[in-house]
């Protein structure tokens, strides 16, 4: 398998995108994440979103199928279903799926993999480009501890990629099976485990990632998970067990740096999030603010709510009222912004390549 990329950006991969947006003509999204429901089957301790209690939000029936033929008209590339709550809770997500998939758009699947029967594990490797499970401990008892879940659960998710592993082979399928663990105190002394356990379940990938804290979650990890030794030992085992159908990618520190030299987020405009109340928005991090909403899907189209003022107020409100520097490390934005700043804010001689 090539190597992933996990993190940086793939903006220059969309030239005509980018051309418009320099030329200052109207841009429309490359990337939507859709959040179906807010409901979720575990409680894990460093949840962003456990801070709305998981209510029984969902978007209404029909409304997500119907969605992708909007998000296609409006040249929308790939859509991901994640969100705040576990996505495939909601009856729509896959007919949403395979109505994307008719469509020609990527798809993609977020997802913590116990309530996954065997026919979703079917039509995610016939349906998706990748899926990635989170699973946030290496033994029944970590994995209870840091995921709220029952540590049952720990063997189901596992069975649960083997399948889809299974499935994928069989089908001839080229979905990228990812697996992702968030490190905290809970979970360190099992990580090891863990990327052994979902190499052997047929992963692709297993993603070691840090906590990144944000202003509504009071959760803290154990400063402790960083140390660098204990990371640096993460590396060496994570290159020992990697080789040309799996990879074991251990997320640098780095990516918990907030300072940002730009005082715009210029990426604002090549992605949307639908959340489960039908709220659209651009930054997921803020959507707390109701002056961060373009607006909503459940009175307006799709195209007739991008196209409005709501979503330039919006944007102009992410800009000017936030410091970009106490915003959420590693915000899905920042590699972008980063380099849309640079391609703003050219250096002298260009011309000279
Ligand atoms: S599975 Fe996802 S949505 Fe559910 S509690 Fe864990 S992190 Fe939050
Ligand atoms: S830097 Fe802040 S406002 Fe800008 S996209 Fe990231 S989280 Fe949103």
């Amino acid at each position: 398998m090539a190597e992933l990329r996990l993190d940086g950006h793939k903006l220059q991969y969309h030239p005509d995108r980018v051309a418009d947006f320099l030329a200052g003509r109207p841009v429309w999204p490359i990337n939507a994440e859709i959040s179906p429901t807010s409901s979720c089957n575990h409680r894990c301790r460093f949840c962003n979103f456990n801070c709305l209690g998981h209510a029984a939000r969902s978007l209404p029936a029909g409304k997500m199928p119907a969605l992708m033929d909007e998000l296609k008209r409006a040249e929308v590339k790939a859509v991901v279903f994640a969100g705040a709550g576990e996505p495939s809770l909601h009856p729509d997500t896959f007919p949403a799926l395979r109505r994307a998939r008719e469509l020609g758009l990527d798809a993609a699947l977020s997802t913590n993999g116990a309530p996954l029967g065997d026919r979703q594990l079917r039509e995610m490797a016939e349906l998706l480009t990748w899926s990635r499970f989170s699973i946030n401990g290496g033994s029944p008892k970590a994995y209870a501890a840091s995921q709220g879940a029952d540590p049952a659960d720990f063997a189901r998710v596992l069975a649960n990629l083997e399948r889809l592993a299974a499935h994928k082979a069989r089908s001839g399928s080229a979905l990228t099976i990812g697996t992702q663990c968030v490190l905290i105190s809970e979970n360190m002394a099992t990580v090891a485990e863990l990327a052994r356990r979902v190499k052997a379940a047929g992963a692709d990938y297993f993603s070691v990632k840090h906590f990144y804290p944000h202003a509504d979650n009071p959760y803290q990890p154990d400063p402790a998970g960083l140390a660098p030794g204990f990371l640096s030992e993460l590396e060496r085992r994570a290159g020992e067990l990697s080789d040309t159908g799996f990879q074991w990618i251990v997320r640098g520190e780095e990516k918990l740096e907030r300072v940002r030299p730009y005082r715009e987020c210029l990426g604002l405009p090549f992605f949307v999030y639908l959340r489960e109340d039908g709220g659209l928005y651009t930054c997921f991090s803020h959507q707390d603010d109701p002056q961060t909403a373009i607006g909503n899907l459940l009175e307006l189209d799709f195209a007739t709510l991008w196209q409005s003022a709501g979503k330039e107020a919006a944007i102009r409100r992410l800009n000017r009222h936030y410091d970009k520097n106490r915003c959420q490390a590693n915000c899905r934005h920042h590699q972008i912004n980063l380099w849309l700043d640079e391609l703003r804010r050219p250096p002298p001689h260009v011309n000279f390549i």
